[in-house]
């Protein structure tokens, strides 16, 4: 697969040797077991996989390459990029500019928008309707579309279902940008079936289950085969809007405690952890979160919009409540 420069900062030396070592030794990704990081009085698993994936690692790419491209010009990306708050953050700190939040909701005026601006589509893709918007502005979106192609394929296979007379019914959530694009395209060739005979399924449904894409799966099943591990606790690091974080997280609550954090400042001093709870939607804080015996065997993933340097962090922080953080350049010796 190809590989993508991003920024450094995203990086984790120890996940990216632990990462290479994995892939060396099970290049056809069958093997879901863990990574298990031995601290002593710490054991950690890692899942196998977790972490940024291609549609991420190729939006980051194409967005810093735009504010070097652009220097002096006004850059807009139509929403968040992808759904981190860090990475948001820092292109922000370059000057780029969010259009709309997370939700469809405007915050600069499409109005407002010239000819000489450069947008930015994000990898959730965007609706065309927007598309067309901005081409009547007279921008042009090619060269800095994010888009993933594993949406694209999304939008194609619906295509293909469409011209098949099946009508499209897509499963996500409503408000979510990827869920708005998807739903734009595919309503642009969706017809309407006037008969429906439950009995008759394979004439009525249309094989779909390839539509998840690689990262999805790959990462569910790295949080299957890590729950197989008899553990005290799970951690999931990502952004609090992000959906396929989030699922993870449903995967984990399911069978152990889990504590869903956006970054290694969550671990509070004290054995505390503030950590966010995607039902009531709200952060909250938990005392003595970590059992006081030992060793103490915690599992760990992240989204597939979350840096590695921040699951790092977090490695960090846990193994610094234990004094042992010394460790971890020996570990990444061994990989
Ligand atoms: S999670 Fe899948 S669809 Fe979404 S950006 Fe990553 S590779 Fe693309």
């Amino acid at each position: 697969m190809k590989s993508f420069e991003v920024p450094i900062i995203y990086r984790s030396p120890l996940i990216t040797a632990i990462k290479k070592k994995r892939k060396e030794v099970d290049k056809l990704k069958k093997d879901f077991t863990p990574t298990l990081l031995d601290f002593g009085p710490l054991h950690l698993y890692l899942a196998r996989h977790f972490g940024f994936c291609y549609g991420v690692e190729n939006a980051i790419e194409i967005a810093f390459r735009t504010v070097e491209e652009n220097p002096g010009k006004r850059i807009f990306l139509l929403s968040e990029m992808i759904h981190n708050p860090q990475v948001n953050a820092d292109l922000q700190a370059h000057g780029v500019q969010f259009m709309q939040d997370t939700y469809g909701k405007q915050i600069i005026p499409f109005g407002s928008l010239t000819a000489d601006d450069v947008v930015i589509i994000p990898a959730f893709g965007t609706t065309l309707e927007t598309e067309q918007l901005l081409q009547s502005k007279g921008i042009h979106t090619e060269k800095y579309n994010t888009t993933c192609p594993f949406v694209e394929k999304v939008w194609n296979r619906s295509e293909v279902i469409a011209k098949n007379n099946y009508t499209i019914i897509i499963h996500g959530k409503p408000n979510h940008e990827e869920t708005r694009a998807t739903f734009s395209h595919a309503a642009s060739n969706a017809q309407m079936i006037d008969t429906f005979k439950p009995a008759d399924t394979e004439e009525h449904f249309a094989d779909t289950k390839d539509t998840l894409c690689y990262a999805t799966n790959d990462n569910q099943t790295a949080v299957s085969g890590m729950l197989q591990m008899p553990a005290d606790l799970a951690i999931v690091v990502g952004g609090y809007n992000s959906s396929n974080t989030s699922h993870l997280v449903e995967l984990c609550e399911a069978q152990l405690p889990t504590y869903f954090i956006n970054s290694a400042e969550k671990i509070l001093p004290g054995n505390k952890i503030q950590h966010y709870n995607f039902h009531s939607r709200q952060e909250q804080t938990t005392c003595n979160f970590m059992p006081a015996y030992q060793p103490v065997k915690v599992l760990l993933t992240s989204g597939a919009s979350c840096p590695d340097a921040l699951v790092e962090g977090v490695i960090t922080s846990l193994a610094e409540m234990y004094g042992v953080e010394d460790k971890m350049i020996e570990m990444e010796k061994q990989f």
